[in-house]
């Protein structure tokens, strides 16, 4: 069985960047949808007891008949799961690995975030704009629709932010842009240097 992963900030605790309704709404409501989904497609099939990241980088073994089905409600879940550990309420600058990383790709650090911002920005429609990491530890930014996700093309998560709206549209409406430059200050700077290190 999946299961709706805890939090480990409260709902109100990204207030007022993230609100406490739409934290709520994202979490139990839309989050754990998907881990019903996603047990009712696997429960009691040979899929059951495999994890979501194996089952992600190898889906080709899926059977045919379930794998459309089933893939979006993985991607779902692994995507959300992922998400709600890199936020955090307050961050420190000490200890940002990843930081040497992306000064090593990018020009500076300045750059790469006007790269993700517009990235960001020119995301259309739903999907998630992402910092990930190649086999070498070269990290570089992608933009994906819907809940595709990266582990399929076997590029490791770094540091990512959901943009369908129902992330952010009770405080932020059209202005994606302002979403953003809030949501910068909230990163979980750990958890993002344990991803590079996994
Ligand atoms: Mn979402």
């Amino acid at each position: 069985m999946h299961h709706l992963p805890k939090l480990s900030y409260e709902y109100n605790a990204l207030a007022p960047i993230i609100d406490e309704t739409t934290m709520i709404i994202h979490h139990t409501k839309h989050h754990q949808t998907y881990v019903d989904k996603l047990n009712a497609a696997v429960t009691g099939t040979k899929y059951e007891s495999r994890s979501v990241e194996d089952l992600l980088k190898n889906l080709w073994e899926v059977d045919e008949n379930i794998r459309m089905a089933v893939r979006n409600h993985w991607w779902w879940h692994h995507n959300h799961t992922l998400f709600w550990q890199m936020i955090k309420p307050k961050w420190s600058e000490l200890n940002w690995k990843v930081l040497e990383k992306i000064n090593e790709s990018f020009e500076n650090f300045e750059a790469f975030k006007n790269q993700f911002t517009q990235a960001a920005l020119n995301n259309f429609g739903s999907g998630w704009t992402r910092l990930v990491a190649n086999s070498n530890q070269d990290v570089t930014i992608i933009n994906t629709p819907n809940q595709d996700s990266p582990l399929t093309i076997w590029l490791k998560p770094i540091l990512w932010i959901d943009l369908r709206e129902h992330a952010y549209y009770l405080n932020y409406q059209n202005r994606r842009n302002e979403y953003l430059n809030n949501r910068r200050t909230i990163v979980n700077r750990d958890f993002v240097n344990e991803l590079l290190g996994a």
